[in-house]
């Protein structure tokens, strides 16, 4: 099976596994896991601030970012298509009982003048009790539902510092900011400048098998380690992942390129495919998105599979699929076959059926 669904699917290789095998570990609750530290040590490092917390998901380091920055009651602006908005199962309502003001982002990326909108222009006729107080802004570079797009580092110091003009704490969800420095060679650190809380994830095209980590000032930081514990995020023997974390972090993070490389190729190869819309230069990098014009993309994912390609459906008329380490130029190959086969393959459908979804 070729797995293009999501780059949380590699694997980790077997020089990975043995250092997981022999890693130093405590119990990370009573803060003593070395390896843990070392990690949170690490990613702090490369990302400039004072201090990280190693969690197991970024599910979990965007839930606690938010409960920590926020009160019950506050609104939290985000890009309308953001993970922590719609991929998060309703969580910042769950948890932290916030108002979520989505902004109008293409490909998840927002304007100054977005944020403004939201935010409204005071008057001293207008009771400043009747609106939910904006606390936290929130970016995701490099943007998952947007296709992997990629931030511009002075569209970010914009966007931070009209967040900033409006008392906002800022936060940036990192999950794949990795691939952002990979494919533009901005630093981590200079990405993460502008923001109070930085997430970034180790078991996505990194390869890790599990974990997140939070990153932000000292005492920001001890504050979310509370929260962490409080929604069941203590692990105790955490070392055991946080090795194949650091392994990760220095053998395969200077390897992401090569991921970039499989995802242009894949897009260049589905432009020939009759049957397929997508513009190869949006493919900015691990993560392609493209568009069908007259086959329904459940009915031609469920054909690729029978073939041996797995890959997301995304709307009624898109598909996702996501290049990780594991994925070969061979494999591109394959899938590209499989893909012109399974569209063979699938019942022409009206445009009614392949209506355009939310715009990605
Ligand atoms: C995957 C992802 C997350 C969540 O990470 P998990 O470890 O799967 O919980 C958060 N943000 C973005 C942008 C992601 O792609």
């Amino acid at each position: 099976m070729i797995d293009l669904r999501s780059d949380t699917c590699s694997r980790p290789t077997p020089e990975m596994r043995r250092v997981m095998a022999d890693a130093e570990v405590g119990d990370d609750v009573y803060g003593d896991d070395p390896t843990v530290k070392a990690l949170e040590a690490a990613v702090a490092d490369i990302l400039g601030k004072e201090d990280a917390v190693y969690m197991p998901s970024g599910t979990m380091t965007n839930q606690v970012a938010v409960r920590t920055h926020t009160q019950p009651g506050d609104a939290v602006l985000f890009d309308q298509a953001a993970h922590v908005y719609v991929l998060e199962n309703g969580g910042v309502a769950a948890f932290s009982g916030v108002l979520p003001r989505p902004l109008p982002g293409v490909r998840g990326i927002f304007t100054p003048a977005d944020i403004d909108a939201v935010i409204g222009v005071p008057h001293r006729f207008f009771p400043t009790t009747v609106t939910a107080p904006a606390r936290l802004l929130c970016l995701e570079n490099t943007h998952n539902n947007g296709g992997g797009a990629i931030w511009p580092l002075e569209a970010v110091e914009a966007a931070t510092a009209a967040g900033r003009r409006h008392g906002l704490a800022t936060h940036l969800d990192g999950a794949r900011l990795w691939h952002a420095t990979a494919a533009t060679g901005v630093s981590e650190a200079d990405y993460a400048r502008s923001f109070d809380t930085v997430s970034v994830c180790m078991s996505k095209a990194l390869g890790a098998p599990m974990g997140s980590c939070l990153v932000g000032p000292a005492d920001f930081v001890s504050r979310a380690r509370r929260f962490k514990q409080m929604f069941g995020g203590g692990f105790r023997q955490a070392g055991l992942v946080a090795a194949g974390a650091l392994h990760a972090l220095e053998h395969h993070r200077p390897r992401l390129g090569e991921t970039h490389g499989l995802a242009a190729r894949f897009a260049q190869g589905l432009a020939q495919i009759d049957g397929i819309e997508i513009d190869p230069a949006s493919v900015q990098s691990n993560i392609v998105r493209y568009r069908l014009t007259h086959v329904a993309a459940g009915g031609l994912v469920d054909q690729a599979h029978q073939r041996g390609l797995w890959m997301l459906p995304s709307g009624a008329d898109a598909i996702r699929a996501v290049f990780y380490l594991d994925i070969t130029e061979r494999d591109v190959d394959d899938a590209l076959r499989i893909i012109a086969q399974a569209i063979d393959a699938s019942p022409r459908v009206g445009a009614e059926q392949t209506a355009r979804g939310a715009g990605y």
